[in-house]
């Protein structure tokens, strides 16, 4: 299957492709460093920004390229393709939803301050809305902010804000209005992650590395300057984030792992495991890869449709769990694909491809940005009309 492309775009593919190829780094980013890994994602951004593709979706009168939906699909099927470093890593969210939701809904003062610093890769972002009781019903959350003054005073705590360890700012989402409020007196704000009273504590994973913290705030003071939008709003500005983040940011991972099972397909036929650990016989191994290509197609069709939507200028409504969901359970079969395939080579550490690695890190997939079963329900309930 492949998108209609004008010979326009397809010499914009060209560029793409080209400029990737000379600019991308040669190293992988390491694993274990926080110092390292941040240094590392700085400076692949900076390349990006200087070479003018920085903040790619942003209009170009904050700095970005203003590209189309089917060139930012190009530049993530070019990304993958490409082997270039992981998509995720501490700039990606204020590329793709700090610094679009302040350009949106920021004030002038917040886009000029912040977008330039995300746009060059100095500042990093990280997304402070879960807490340990307050996830899939995120409407609970407690942690509490009080106008003193010119400033908020916040207490309570995050948890599994990811890279909050390397970065230097956060969508931080509290409750201002009365307890139990639900949506209402909720308030977006941007923290500033040196504030004192700030503590960041990083969690282990299953993988033995660190993506995820808990975050402490013990009478952190932030500016009032900080809010975005309203005091008390702040479920209307997260809904723009949500929009951001189950959009077409999601592509540059999906069109990673489209080349992730292309990659195992080769290795598969170049070198059949003789003991597949799991696998009876070939027969069976040659069906599951098949599988998981069909299901590639579809979920492919299921990106050109989004792109389709956004071009048309309608918002993606359900499609965007629909995606979501297909996508975090594919994921889960493709990289336990390629540890049956792999076998024992894939244990050990520091391997490339990192198969255990992706491997582990798919169990996060049918949690975060809303749980596969959250994800059913909005599809049962909006899209099919079911009872809630
Ligand atoms: C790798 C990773 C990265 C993350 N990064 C961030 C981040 O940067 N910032 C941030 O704020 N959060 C982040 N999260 C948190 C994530 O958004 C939550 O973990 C997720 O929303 C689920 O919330 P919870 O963990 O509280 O589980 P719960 O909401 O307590 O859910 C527990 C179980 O109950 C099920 N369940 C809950 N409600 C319903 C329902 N109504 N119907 C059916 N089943 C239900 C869930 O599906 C789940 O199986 C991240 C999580 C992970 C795993």
């Amino acid at each position: 299957m492949e998108a209609v492309e004008t010979a326009e775009l397809r010499h914009f593919r060209e560029e793409v492709r080209e400029w990737l190829h000379a600019n991308k780094p040669r190293e992988t980013r390491p694993e274990a460093d926080f110092a390292a890994q941040r240094a590392f994602d700085r400076a692949w951004q900076r390349t990006k920004f200087d070479g003018g593709w920085a903040g790619i979706a942003w209009p170009p009168e904050y700095g970005g390229r203003g590209l189309s939906p089917t060139q930012q699909l190009i530049w993530s099927e070019e990304y993958a393709a490409a082997h270039c470093p992981p998509v995720t890593d501490s700039c990606w969210l204020g590329q793709n939803h700090a610094g679009p939701t302040l350009i949106h809904r920021g004030d002038e003062a917040q886009k000029a301050f912040h977008l330039p610093r995300i746009q060059n890769g100095e500042a990093a972002w990280c997304q402070g809305f879960s807490e340990p009781n307050a996830g899939s019903d995120l409407a609970g959350l407690t942690t509490r902010g009080e106008v003193d003054g010119e400033h908020l005073v916040v207490n309570g705590q995050k948890i599994w804000t990811s890279f909050g360890h390397l970065c230097d700012y956060q969508e931080l989402l509290i409750r201002t209005g009365p307890p139990g409020g639900r949506h209402r007196g909720l308030t977006w704000v941007i923290c500033d992650m040196t504030s004192p009273g700030l503590t960041v504590r990083p969690i282990q994973a299953l993988d033995g590395l660190y993506h995820n913290c808990e975050v402490f705030y013990d009478d952190v003071r932030i500016p009032l300057s900080n809010v975005v939008g309203e005091i008390d709003q702040g479920w209307s500005v997260t809904m723009t984030t949500f929009g951001f983040e189950r959009g077409p940011a999601t592509f540059g991972l999906l069109c990673k792992v489209f080349i992730e099972l292309e990659d195992l397909i080769a290795y598969a036929r170049a070198a059949p495991p003789a003991v597949g650990a799991g696998l009876d016989e070939d027969a069976a191994l040659t069906e599951r890869l098949g599988f998981a290509r069909a299901q590639a197609q579809a979920l492919r069709a299921l990106m050109y449709q989004m792109v389709s939507l956004d071009i048309a200028g309608e918002p993606p409504g359900s499609e965007g769990s629909l995606m979501r969901l297909a996508f975090s359970e594919w994921r889960q079969t493709v990289t336990r694909l390629g540890l049956d395939l792999r076998g024992a080579a894939a244990l050990s550490r520091g391997q490339a491809p990192a198969t255990t690695a992706e491997y582990l890190e798919s169990f996060a997939e049918t949690i975060q940005g809303g749980t596969a079963e959250i994800q059913r329900n909005i599809i049962g309930e909006r899209l099919l009309g079911l009872p809630r």
